[in-house]
């Protein structure tokens, strides 16, 4: 089906096509819906003009004007919900209640980071001094957007930026522009020129954005060694960073867990968007009393799930969402396979049009293996057998990887004690992958730098000023 909708680039409040386009596929089908603008230097240059010379003016207006345009947005957003849902089951291949889900949380993103403010702290008053710190924005921010998300992770960028006071120039994945696209669309209308401009490119867009001498902060979500390369080239003008990288998240199931009570809500810690999540459980490690039951209950509840198109309503999982990550997780399968390790659900991909592979889950497979080392964000998830806590917490710590990982049981007390332990940004007990615009969101190790979502998040799209001042000594 392709998309009758001629898309464009915003830049400066402007709609504005390019000499070359770049095809969008469908990953259900192969099949090219529509065509997005390449941008050129030329035109992130413009881009970047049209961000600086708005700066000043975004940030001179009150921070609850800022708070009301975005809501504005939101609503916006909210009154368009269905469109921009159905425009993302095309490019991402999400169903389509996911899909309206995720419009649902940019929404919501945009609702509550409104409420956030600049706080103002005193640090010292004393007879002779008072010492007073603020936060300023930073001037115009590069947010470069994954395919897994495209849209709540944009705006959970955009929201904090621009409520800060800063400008933005939005680069979505050349996989899933669209949605983002037409958001830019809808946003001219509310928002004053050049504060919002979205681009959309090829490969050497994102690396222009991280090396551009105007542009004062990068935020990106997407893979490690991307992220790595984002901030060397951030370096040249000292950019600031915000990165949220892979991860390799482990669930660890402690004995007293009901292997038949949990299985379904851990089959979607695993493969909620296709396994496409960087905080979905990719290792779950279950103890040894309860392991046989569990993984049978596991693989009981995959037979049930429906892979498919994400245009049928009744598909509960979507394809990969593009060839690039679908033969990495064939190669996992593959290696998976050429170890000898069982694979106890899918495994066999079919010979059809579009970039589906059924739920797979490899049985035991060894602590050094690929599909246990290596994150796949995909379908296919490793279960291990441990018997001692010191032990799967050391091989949950092994990982260069240190994003999210949860712990199941009803021992809380214990539950909590293994949270402690375990080296990653976050950890949910008996709760997977919740992130919430009030939640203090990053990576341990090679997950990212930086934080975002929260009080700290807004404020990694500001620089720390300390206003100092001597009240005694008058001239
Ligand atoms: P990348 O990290 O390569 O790309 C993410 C975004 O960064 C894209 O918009 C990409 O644009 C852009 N980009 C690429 N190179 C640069 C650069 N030098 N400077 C600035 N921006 C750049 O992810 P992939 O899409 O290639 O996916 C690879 C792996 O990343 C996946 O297998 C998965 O493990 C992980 N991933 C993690 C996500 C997360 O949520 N943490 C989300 C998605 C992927 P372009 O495509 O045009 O190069």
């Amino acid at each position: 089906m392709k998309i009758e909708h001629e898309f464009k680039l915003l830049i400066n409040g402007e709609a504005v096509t390019t000499e070359s386009t770049l095809p969008v596929l469908n990953p259900a089908t192969e099949e090219v819906i529509a065509y997005i603008p390449n941008a050129s230097e030329h035109d992130l240059n413009e881009a970047v003009k049209a961000a600086r010379s708005s700066f000043s003016g975004w940030v001179a207006t009150k921070i609850e004007e800022r708070d009301e345009l975005l809501s504005k947005l939101g609503e916006v957003i909210y009154a368009n919900r269905e469109e921009l849902a159905t425009l993302l089951t095309l490019e991402m291949g999400k169903p389509q209640t996911a899909a309206l889900r995720e419009i649902m949380g940019a929404v919501h993103w945009l609702k509550e980071v409104s409420k956030q403010r600049l706080k103002r702290e005193v640090i010292e008053e004393t007879e002779e001094h008072f010492v007073e710190r603020y936060h300023t924005p930073l001037g115009v921010v590069g947010a470069i957007v994954p395919w897994n998300f495209p849209v709540t992770i944009a705006m959970m960028k955009i929201a904090p930026a621009l409520l800060a006071g800063n400008t933005v120039i939005v680069k979505p994945s050349p996989y899933t522009p669209l949605t983002t696209l037409k958001i830019g669309e809808i946003a001219s209308g509310i928002l004053p020129k050049g504060v919002l401009n979205v681009v959309s490119g090829s490969d050497e867009l994102g690396r222009w954005i991280t090396e551009h001498p105007d542009v004062n902060k990068v935020s990106f979500t997407g893979s490690t060694p991307t992220g790595k390369k984002v901030m060397q080239s951030a370096a040249t003008n000292l950019k600031r960073v915000t990165l949220e990288l892979g991860g390799n998240d482990a669930a660890i199931l402690l004995p007293d867990v009901n292997p038949k009570g949990m299985a379904k809500r851990l089959f979607w810690a695993a493969f909620q968007n296709t396994g496409q999540v960087c905080v979905a459980t990719k290792r779950m490690y279950v103890h040894e009393d309860i392991y046989d039951e569990f993984l049978a209950e596991l693989v009981n509840y995959a037979k049930t799930v429906k892979v498919g198109d994400g245009t049928d309503p009744n598909t509960e999982i979507g394809p990969v969402q593009n060839k690039m990550q679908y033969d990495k997780v064939i190669e996992l399968i593959e290696d998976t396979k050429r170890i000898g390790a069982r694979i106890v659900q899918g495994g066999e991909v079919e010979d059809q049009p579009g970039y589906f592979i059924p739920v797979t889950i490899v049985d035991n497979p060894p602590e050094d293996s690929r599909v246990v080392v290596e994150e796949a964000f995909g379908p296919i998830l490793p279960v291990m057998k441990y018997r001692d806590y010191d032990d799967v917490i050391a091989r949950v710590n092994k990982s260069n990887s240190g994003l999210g990982g949860s712990v199941w049981g009803k021992d809380i007390e214990l539950a909590q004690t293994i949270a402690e332990r375990l080296e990653t940004g976050t950890v949910w007990i008996n709760e997977v992958a919740v992130i919430s615009p009030h939640f203090p969101f990053g990576g341990h190790k090679e997950s990212g730098l930086g934080i975002e979502n929260s009080q700290d998040g807004l404020y990694e799209y500001t620089n720390s000023k300390t206003i100092m001042i001597n009240k005694k000594k008058m001239y």
